[in-house]
């Protein structure tokens, strides 16, 4: 007998029909003797609904007031699963985060888990209960409902997972796993049978939101055996594993493990600023300070004294960036600064990279014979991103999967 954690996502909650199938796959998992406790996001498009009717009154809502209403959409899944589940003579309960007492920091829309109490949990599991908990929402110390970030259903199951120490979590999504890619940008994407929690970290990082990236972490440091597996047709998914390079076979991992990209990227360059030290501290310096996190960083070499300072931030960031860096930009006596939000960023992650050569190039290549120009390039150890004009990024994601040969199984 093992203890599962479930989660399901928002598609898979999408309507009744679903539940009652999401319903029967917990019974099943039931029948086979396994404990499982469920944890469930809003049914598809509820979140966004309800942001956006918080925005209609205010576009930057209070913070705690945001959290308080769009923790509700998990709060309607969760009964709606357990009175399904009972409906099939399944015993169910149905938990908020407040009710379970999942405990997070105070960071309103983005709070960290520290402690999930899992003695009325586990109590209900040895009693033929499934406890039925909302993902993406905690409680702070003085007992203010909080939330994950989006997709932070993936780290609630996780983080359940951790405390319970459940023998597996599974991730039940609309794909049957982790691809080469996102299946829906290039169809000929291959389901990976297993990836690294490195890969898979940094796919998550550079965009593709299989997993939300804390989910990813918590499992990497808790060592959570973590499986993503699809809710409407059987099949062994994808495992996130700790052993790096080997194969089942034992052959050593293939150079790329997929591809990621981001629409989420807006581009922001002081002009014309003084060439001479301390000019990156005094601009990203303010940037940092007004919390808004910096991607990619380009200075150009200057030449007549001046210089050209580029970086990249997520779009939602960009006006209150751009706000700062205006008075930087006054202040150092700058030309000006330029906005740019038509990019994207495409991004080529393989723990196989760090033991070869020519990989950039080759990306490089690739893209030029598509005549996409790259307008900043970024790379580490295990990933290399460029960012390119945001419609070439279908075309850019499938001409680097076909040049890598991501289709063929290695
Ligand atoms: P859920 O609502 O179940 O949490 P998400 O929409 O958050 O589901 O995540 C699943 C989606 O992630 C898929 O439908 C797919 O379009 C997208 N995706 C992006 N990159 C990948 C990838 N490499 N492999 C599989 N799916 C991916
Ligand atoms: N419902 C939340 C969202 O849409 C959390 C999740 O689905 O994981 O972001
Ligand atoms: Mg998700």
């Amino acid at each position: 007998m093992a203890l599962l954690v479930h989660k399901y996502g928002g598609t898979s909650m999408g309507s009744v029909e679903r539940i009652e199938h999401v319903a029967s796959k917990v019974a099943a998992a039931r029948a086979r003797g396994d404990q499982v406790v469920v944890v469930v996001s809003a049914m598809s498009g509820e979140t966004d609904r309800l942001i956006k009717l918080a925005k209609a009154i205010d576009p930057r809502p209070v913070s705690r007031e945001l959290d308080q209403m769009i923790a509700t959409g998990e709060q309607v899944t969760i009964a709606m699963l357990a009175i399904a589940l009972e409906k099939m003579g399944v015993r169910a309960r149905s938990y908020t985060g407040a009710q379970v007492a999942i405990r997070t920091d105070r960071a309103y829309n983005k709070a960290r888990i520290r402690h999930i109490e899992t003695e009325r949990l586990l109590a209900d599991c040895n009693a033929g209960i499934v406890p039925v908990v909302a993902g993406f929402q905690g409680i702070d110390d003085d007992g203010n409902i909080t939330t994950l970030g989006r997709g932070g259903s993936d780290t609630t199951g996780v983080a359940l997972a951790a405390a319970l120490k459940a023998d597996e979590c599974q991730i039940y999504t609309d794909v049957d796993g982790v691809y080469t890619t996102d299946p829906r940008v290039e169809p000929k994407a291959r389901r990976l049978n297993r990836i690294t929690f490195e890969e898979m970290l940094e796919l998550a990082s550079l965009g593709s939101k299989v997993l939300q990236i804390r989910s990813v972490e918590f499992a990497g440091k808790y060592k959570v055996p973590l499986r993503v597996l699809s809710t409407f047709v059987d099949g062994p998914g994808t495992l996130i594993t700790l052993d790096e390079k080997k194969t089942e076979s034992g052959v050593e991992e293939p150079l790329i493990a997929g591809i990621a990209f981001s629409r989420d990227e807006a581009q922001l360059t002081v002009a014309g600023v003084p060439d001479r030290p301390g000019i990156a501290a005094a601009i990203l310096g303010p940037i940092g300070d007004a919390n808004i996190e910096v991607d990619m960083i380009v200075q150009n070499v200057g030449a007549d004294g001046t210089t050209d300072f580029t970086f990249t931030v997520s779009r939602g960031e960009l006006d209150r960036a751009a706000e700062v860096s205006r008075k930087v930009a006054e202040s150092l006596g700058a030309a000006g600064i330029r906005t740019a939000t038509d990019i994207c960023k495409v991004s080529l992650v393989g723990v196989g990279m760090r033991s070869h050569a020519g990989i950039a190039a080759k990306m490089f290549k690739t893209l030029a014979a598509e005549s996409i120009n790259i307008r900043m390039i970024s790379t580490s150890e295990i990933k290399i991103s460029v960012v390119v004009e945001d419609k070439y990024l279908e075309l850019a994601v499938r001409s680097l999967h076909k040049a890598f040969d991501l289709e063929q199984a290695p």
